[in-house]
């Protein structure tokens, strides 16, 4: 994904933009990380972030430094009466932050705004009629930079690791999937034969997954993951972090696949089972 990251880059502008770009992000992001890491923010993470005492110290001062610049690089909107803290901004971006552990000198650089509201947000649709009830959303990924999260739904997705849902992991990984330019669920791969895999198995995956869905049969990944190849990829992702000995037991190579995709193995993070 870095590969797509730097191909989208210089596509965008000149190779010498391009260095000085990168060098000035750096730079700012070394003087992020030379700031004081506040002990609050460690009691955040212990409590809010339910993977964190799972990892490694090595994985744990990585999470850190990742949190530690998007809390410090992106812009923060509370609406509805919501007051952004740091409560908000550590949680977050802890959470966003276990999909780029595997991952050197990305930090979701194409979201720029991060917007939260206290719950799911209600939508006016076509015709005028409110949305609300079951059809709330509870979040959003914009390909334009935003990502707009309830916080009702962080919290309670975020404080407990390995339950099935985390709304964090969810729209991020829609971030991660739009570094190409399209939200579409094709994924970009060091090699074309992985890559051509991927779409491969996606593609197969998908369609067990409508189909079950269509006759409502018991699934691992949510149904709602049939929704379009954008969304598998999401639910995917989520399932990968959160249920990752079920998947693996389940669909071995999609398993295998975003294994070689986030670079880390998730069962790795889980209670050992005795
Ligand atoms: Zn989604």
């Amino acid at each position: 994904m870095v590969l797509a990251l730097q191909r989208l880059c210089t596509s965008a502008i000149s190779c010498h933009n391009y260095q000085m770009f990168n060098w000035s992000k750096n730079r700012r992001r070394k003087r992020i990380l030379t700031g004081p890491w506040p002990v609050a923010w460690e009691t955040i993470l212990t409590s809010s972030v339910g993977h964190f005492k799972g990892l490694s110290a090595i994985e744990q001062g990585k999470l850190r430094d990742i949190t530690q610049i998007i809390v410090g690089e992106k812009n923060w909107e509370a609406h509805d009466g919501l007051a952004m803290s740091d409560e908000i901004k550590v949680t977050i971006s802890g959470n966003a932050a276990l999909l780029l552990l595997g991952v050197e000198n990305y930090y979701f650089d194409h979201v720029s705004t991060i917007i939260v509201f206290p719950y799911p947000m209600r939508r006016e649709t076509q015709d005028g009629l409110i949305v609300g009830g079951k059809t709330h959303h509870a979040g959003e990924a914009w390909q334009s930079g935003q990502v707009v999260l309830s916080w009702q739904d962080v919290v309670s997705d975020s404080r407990h690791a390995f339950d099935g849902r985390n709304l964090v992991i969810h729209e991020f990984a829609h971030c991660l999937d739009g570094i190409d330019g399209e939200m579409g669920g094709s994924l970009h791969f060091d090699d074309p034969a992985t890559s051509e895999r991927w779409r491969q198995v996606c593609n197969s995956e998908f369609e067990a997954l409508k189909t079950a869905a269509q006759l409502g049969q018991p699934t691992l990944l949510d149904y709602y993951g049939a929704t379009n190849m954008a969304e598998f990829f999401a639910v995917a992702s989520e399932t990968f972090f959160e249920n990752p000995r079920q998947l693996k037991h389940q669909h071995s190579e999609l398993f295998g696949l975003l294994v070689k995709y986030y670079h880390v193995d998730p069962r790795s993070w889980m209670p050992q089972i005795r």
